[in-house]
């Protein structure tokens, strides 16, 4: 019998450090089966004291939340990591690029672990540098170039980040996306009384959030955005369609939001009287229309602490985050919108033994797993996301 040598990363066995896809860890992990795990962690942060600041994104398992010191969106995160200069070491409980945003905002001299090199983001890894690198040139080429203004969606690597910074783009999160299109648009001429002309946003990596933020909050028409596909000759367009279009939409997902399904909004309204459905804007547009309510992380936990005892609510993000949210208010139904959907498997990388591994490790004087980006990428990165922190307006995400 022949046996095949099948990868079992679902994002590949990569090595390089500043792929999204991850490579594997070279340490001795605890077994999961170990009864003092919780014990170690405990212990292992207390030897550490204000030396460590362990971060936790709000889709992290139960396990790590337990030691996060701080908990939120990515860019809070970052941001909170920043406000704490005096911790040597930032532990980012998320994923890859995550890590990277950490370790562009804090200061030279603090160093940032991410538990598990292979937690990395399948939505990051859609657009990478050489990718976007050939578009701009398939769009200079096309002779819409100069109109092009680039976007990224936070969740996209610190290189990607770097070619907006250097290309006159900007850095965006879920809650202020329709800021940044704003800001990004008035970057060029507005277009002529025929309609014509006018700026065009390169948005990547995710067409749904790009797509949704486009039509239901500048009020474009869906002929308006028009996808790029990286695998096709010049994306798949037609250089009249690349003239005529507004938004040129990145091919990329989010491999848990996009699974989302219109039909199974259908059936539960069909079948649960008074649910109120609550999406991320990651999902789908036609899963976007049906929703009652549509926002960010911070927007969908924002929004369940202030309802009333007795609220009905299918939710649709990832999984870890709705069953706290269930368990924080028994007072209200909490349901997961989708049955299919599963936990993002890359965030679920980071569990206790990783951490315990990437702690012990830090007391005993050797940072593994160090997230480094380098000085020209971290420099032009931060000419976006300086761009996205002058803009007006939250800045949560994810
Ligand atoms: S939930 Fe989606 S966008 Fe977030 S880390 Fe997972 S794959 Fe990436």
């Amino acid at each position: 019998m022949t046996t095949v040598d099948l990868p079992l990363l679902p994002l590949g066995r990569g090595v390089d450090l500043s792929a999204e896809r991850g490579v594997e860890c070279p340490g001795d992990l605890p077994p999961a089966s170990d009864p003092d795990l919780v014990e170690r962690a405990r212990a292992a942060k207390a030897a550490l004291g204000d030396r460590v600041f362990v971060l936790g994104h709000h889709y992290q398992r139960d396990e790590v939340i337990e030691f996060a010191d701080v908990t939120g969106d990515s860019f809070k995160l970052a941001k909170d990591a920043a406000a704490r200069p005096e911790a040597e070491f930032i532990v980012f409980c998320g994923v890859h690029f995550m890590a990277e945003s950490a370790d562009i905002l804090t200061g030279p001299e603090q160093q940032v672990v991410l538990p598990d090199l292979a937690a990395g983001c399948s939505m990051a890894d859609m657009a990478r540098l050489t990718q976007v690198e050939d578009a701009w040139d398939a769009l200079a080429d096309a002779g819409v170039g100069d109109a092009v203004v680039p976007v990224t969606y936070m969740n996209s690597s610190a290189d990607i980040k770097a070619f907006c910074g250097r290309n006159g783009g900007v850095v965006c999160t879920s809650s202020n996306a329709e800021t940044a299109l704003e800001w990004a648009f008035a970057q060029k001429p507005p277009a002529g009384p025929d309609g014509t002309g006018g700026g065009k946003v390169l948005f990547f990596p995710d067409q749904h959030l790009g797509r949704n933020t486009a039509v239901l909050k500048l009020g474009m028409s869906l002929d308006d955005c028009v996808v790029w596909d990286p695998r096709l000759p010049q994306g798949g367009l037609s250089t009249e369609q690349l003239r005529d279009a507004r938004m040129i939409l990145w091919k990329g997902h989010c491999s848990v939001h996009g699974r989302f399904s219109a039909e199974v909004v259908d059936s539960l309204r069909a079948t649960v009287p008074d649910v109120k459905i609550l999406v991320h804007p990651e999902c789908t547009h036609d899963v976007v229309l049906k929703a009652d309510l549509v926002g960010s992380t911070e927007f969908i936990i924002d929004t369940v602490r202030a309802a009333p005892a007795g609220s009905s609510w299918a939710i649709g993000t990832e999984l870890n985050l709705v069953k706290r949210l269930a368990r924080e208010h028994p007072e209200q139904t909490i349901a997961f919108l989708d049955k299919t959907v599963c936990y993002c498997s890359t965030m679920n990388r980071i569990d206790l033994p990783h951490l315990v591994w990437a702690l012990e490790s830090l007391v005993a004087g050797t940072v593994v797993n160090r997230i480094d980006v380098d000085d020209a990428t971290e420099r032009d990165a931060l000419v976006a996301l300086r761009r996205m922190l002058d803009l007006p307006g939250r800045t949560a995400q994810d």
